[in-house]
């Protein structure tokens, strides 16, 4: 990837997130503290999406940086993967309140920026925390028949592999959860190592020069 077509999506991130902020008909909007807009690494071949900002996301405007996050951080190394591989966002941006479940119309508002997180990162993964997340892309299923499972799905015209998982909140409310979401991460890191063989035998992508 060229420095040129880093800093166009790392730009690109950065506007999109500016006009979120100014965007008074976002629902959420007028009890939260701070837009969730996401964080990480632009360049992230792996996007996780989370349901909604809580407490601590609300003030300090960041995903994932409470007890849940923390339980993340834990995760995240049994599939070989950190923080800074991935980007985090969420399914509504704004905290919803009472920490409630996020409404049918909030998710819709909220998705039509997901989207364009989505089509600005271009991932080739999609790790969805949680049922809501997970609905966006594997509507009519259970979690729980689901989770940790690796689908190959169509998504504006291109091949993502997507992962449910449970929510880390889920994990640190049961621990029978837990063991299954450690086991799932563990599995991640088979999926991985096997999407990574696989793209061995590829033939490079090429960026074109055309001559005229
Ligand atoms: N739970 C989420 O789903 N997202 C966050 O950002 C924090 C907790």
């Amino acid at each position: 990837m060229s420095k040129l077509k880093q800093l166009h999506k790392y730009k690109a991130l950065h506007r999109l997130k500016e006009e979120m902020e100014k965007d008074d008909s976002l629902p959420l909007k007028k009890g939260a503290t701070k837009l969730v807009f996401g964080t990480g690494n632009t360049e992230a071949k792996i996007l996780c999406i989370g349901e909604g900002p809580g407490f601590n996301e609300d003030k300090e405007g960041l995903p994932f940086v409470g007890q849940a996050g923390k339980l993340l951080d834990k995760l995240f190394p049994l599939a070989g993967l950190e923080r800074k591989n991935v980007f985090i966002t969420n399914i509504v941006h704004h905290r919803p309140p009472e920490n409630r479940d996020p409404l049918p119309n909030e998710i819709e508002a909220y998705g039509k920026y997901l989207d364009r997180i989505i089509e600005i990162i271009k991932p080739e993964m999609i790790i969805t925390l949680g049922r809501f997340s997970m609905a966006k892309f594997l509507p009519n299923v259970f979690i729980s028949d689901v989770h940790g499972k690796k689908y190959e799905i169509k998504w504006n015209e291109k091949n993502i592999v997507v992962i449910p998982m449970y929510h880390p909140a889920a994990s640190l409310r049961n621990g029978n959860v837990l063991a299954l979401e450690k086991n799932d991460f563990y599995q991640l890191k088979e999926i991985l190592s096997k999407m990574k063989e696989e793209k061995k035998n590829e033939v490079p992508e090429v960026e074109q020069n055309i001559l005229i």
